[in-house]
């Protein structure tokens, strides 16, 4: 079965069994290639989505896209973590 897609970085449509269109497969190849040196380099577990975003200058839609790879899986603490401290350290202080 022929199925047309849309692309998830260009919006375009077109028909492959991948999740970006041709023209998108390179740009994501750089930005995976990027993010993987950066978390080489820097480790990870330390920043945000969004402070990985802005250091590794992957748009913060992409980089969502990314991290839900098992590949990726822990790479950056979830956004629901920073603000709820008070939850954190009541969790710490009973361990
Ligand atoms: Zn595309």
């Amino acid at each position: 079965m022929v199925e047309a897609r849309k692309c998830a970085r260009c919006g375009c449509m077109y028909i492959a069994g991948t999740e970006v269109c041709g023209k998108c497969q390179s740009k994501d190849g750089a930005d995976l290639h990027k993010l993987k040196g950066f978390i080489e380099s820097q480790g990870y577990g330390e920043l945000t989505q969004g402070e990985l975003a802005i250091a590794t200058g992957i748009t913060d839609k992409n980089l969502a896209r990314f991290l839900r790879n098992d590949e990726f899986k822990g790479v950056c603490i979830q956004e629901k973590a920073v603000g709820a401290t008070g939850e954190s350290n009541e969790i710490a202080q009973l361990v």
